[in-house]
C-alpha cells in the first residue's frame, strides 16, 4: 500500500489514542523497527526514545524473541486454558515468583495491564467477601497516580487531573490520599504520611485494598517519589489489616534501576501486577500475582473459585516470548546497562535545568523526564523531533525519555541532544501559540 493510501485510510477508519477519530493530529506510517530504530515508510530512521511505552526493553525485532515467538507458533499457537495447561506458562510462572517479592506465589495471567489491575482488586474485593466482610470493596489510592483504562482501574486513577475524569461520576467512588511530595532518594517526615494514615484508619471497615504505583507514579506526571513513603505504607497497612496491591506495570523488568521497584523499598505487597515489559513488548501479556494468603482465603470462601476467566489467559504464544524475554534480561548485565542508561540521561539533559519554561529536570534508572511550565504544544513538537531523527512523544506538561535498555551511548546522546533543542526552541512555541 502506498503511503498516501495507508495514511488516508487511517485517518478513514482508526482510532488512536487518546485522540480525536476526525482529527488526529500527526500520525507516521512506521515499516518495521529493529534495535533501537524505528523506520518510517518515508525512509526515515528514528531514535526510539520511548521503548513504546515502557515495554520494548530489548530493541524491536529482537532475533532470540523472534525465535522463540516461531518455535512456539510451530508447536501452538493458542489453547483454552480452562482445564488445559502448558509448559510456557507454568514456567513464565515460576520465573515470576522467583522473581518477585517473597510473598507472592500465585500467578494469574491476563491480556493487559488493565486487566492486570482489574483482577488485583477483584481479588482483593473477593478476599474481604470470603472473609466473611463483603462491605469491604473500596479502595485507597494516590493522587496523581494511574492504572489503566478499564473501569475499575480508571476509578483508581487522579480524579480531578487524572485522564479519565471526564468519568468520575460514573465510577466506584474510592479515597485518594495526596499524592507524595518527597522525592525518591530524600527522606518522608512523618507529616508527609499523615494524610493517608488518617484516611486508611477512618475507613478501614470498608476498604479493600491500597494500591500504588511504587516509586514511579507513570502517566499521573512521571513523578519519582521516597522508597521511605512506601514503607510507611506497607506499616499501615500492615497495623490496619488492610491488603497493599503494588502496580509495577510499568516500573516492573528493571526500569528504574531494581528488577521490580518495590525493591528500593524492601517491601512485600500482598498483591501485584506486572505487565509491558513481561514480553520484551512483543505480545500483550500481563499478570497479577497474591500471596498464598490471598489465594488460600479466596479458595476457602464461597464459591471458592476466583471469578475471572478471560479467553486468551496465559497465550503459549506471549508466555514463551516473555520466557524469553526475562532470560535475556538475566543473562545480559542489565543493572550496567541501566547504570549507563542513568549517567547518559544525567549528562544528556542537564542543560535543560534553569532552561526557561523548564520547572524541574529528573532522572531514575532508564527514565529521564523533563517537566515544563506549560503543556507542550504536541503538532508542533513531535514533526519537530522527527526531522531531528528521534522518536520522543510528550504528553502534557512532560517530555520524558524511556529507552530501549540496549540503546547505545551515541543514539542516547543524540536523544538527548534533541530533547535539549526542542526545549530550547519551546518558549518561542508558545509564543506562537499565543499562549505567552
Ligand atoms: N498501570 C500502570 C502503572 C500503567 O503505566 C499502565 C499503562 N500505561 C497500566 C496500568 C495499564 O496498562 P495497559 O495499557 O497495558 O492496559
Amino acid at each position: 500500500m502506498d503511503l498516501e493510501t495507508l495514511l488516508a485510510l487511517d485517518r478513514a477508519h482508526l482510532w488512536h489514542p487518546y485522540a480525536s477519530p476526525s482529527d488526529p493530529g500527526p500520525i507516521y506510517p512506521v515499516r518495521a523497527a529493529r534495535g533501537c530504530r524505528i523506520e518510517l515508510m518515508d525512509g526515515r530512521s528514528l531514535i526510539d526514545g520511548m521503548a513504546s511505552w515502557w515495554c520494548v526493553i530489548h530493541g524491536y525485532n529482537h532475533p532470540r524473541l523472534n525465535q522463540a515467538l516461531c518455535d512456539q507458533a510451530a508447536r501452538m499457537a493458542h489453547v483454552m486454558f480452562g482445564g488445559l495447561t502448558h509448559e510456557p506458562a507454568v514456567r513464565l510462572a515460576k520465573t515470576l515468583v522467583d522473581l518477585t517479592p517473597e510473598p507472592l506465589e500465585h500467578v494469574f495471567f491476563c491480556d493487559s495491564g488493565s486487566v492486570a489491575v482489574e483482577v488485583a482488586i477483584k481479588m482483593a474485593i473477593q478476599f474481604w467477601i470470603a472473609r466473611g466482610q463483603p462491605e469491604r470493596h473500596r479502595l485507597l489510592s494516590l493522587r496523581s497516580g494511574y492504572h489503566g483504562d478499564t473501569w475499575h482501574a480508571m476509578s483508581v486513577c487522579d480524579p480531578v487531573t487524572g485522564m479519565h475524569h471526564l468519568f468520575a461520576r460514573a465510577l466506584p467512588k474510592q479515597l485518594f490520599a495526596p499524592a507524595p511530595s518527597c522525592r525518591f532518594g530524600e527522606p518522608c517526615p512523618e507529616s508527609e504520611l499523615a494524610p493517608f494514615a488518617e484516611l486508611i484508619e477512618r475507613h478501614r471497615h470498608e476498604l479493600a485494598a491500597v494500591i500504588l504505583e511504587p516509586i514511579v507514579q507513570g502517566a499521573g506526571g512521571m513523578r519519582f517519589y521516597s522508597a521511605e513513603y512506601i514503607k510507611g505504607v506497607r506499616a499501615l497497612c500492615d497495623r490496619f489489616d488492610v491488603l497493599l496491591i503494588a502496580d509495577e506495570i510499568a516500573t516492573g523488568f528493571g526500569r528504574t534501576g531494581s528488577l521490580f521497584a518495590c525493591a528500593h523499598a524492601g517491601i512485600h505487597p500482598d498483591i501485584m501486577a506486572v505487565g509491558k515489559a513481561l514480553t520484551g513488548g512483543y505480545l500483550s501479556l500481563a499478570a497479577t500475582l497474591a500471596t498464598a494468603r490471598v489465594a488460600e482465603t479466596i479458595a476457602g470462601g464461597t464459591p471458592g473459585v476466583f471469578m475471572h476467566g478471560p479467553t486468551f489467559m496465559a497465550n503459549p504464544l506471549a508466555c514463551a516470548v516473555a520466557n524469553a524475554s526475562i532470560e535475556l534480561l538475566l543473562e545480559d548485565d542489565w543493572q550496567g546497562a541501566l547504570r549507563r542508561i542513568e549517567q547518559g540521561l544525567e549528562l544528556g539533559l542537564a542543560p535543560c535545568r534553569g532552561r526557561p519554561g523548564v520547572s524541574d529536570v529528573r532522572v531514575l534508572g532508564a527514565i529521564g523526564v523533563v517537566e515544563l511550565e506549560r503543556p507542550v504544544p504536541m503538532r508542533a513538537v513531535v514533526p519537530n523531533f522527527v526531522e531531528l531523527g528521534v522518536w520522543v512523544r510528550p504528553f502534557a506538561r512532560l517530555i520524558y525519555l524511556m529507552p530501549p535498555y540496549v540503546i547505545g551511548e551515541t543514539e542516547l546522546a543524540r536523544l538527548c541532544a534533541a530533547v535539549v533543542q526542542v526545549v530550547a526552541e519551546l518558549p518561542g512555541l508558545w509564543a506562537q501559540e499565543g499562549r505567552v
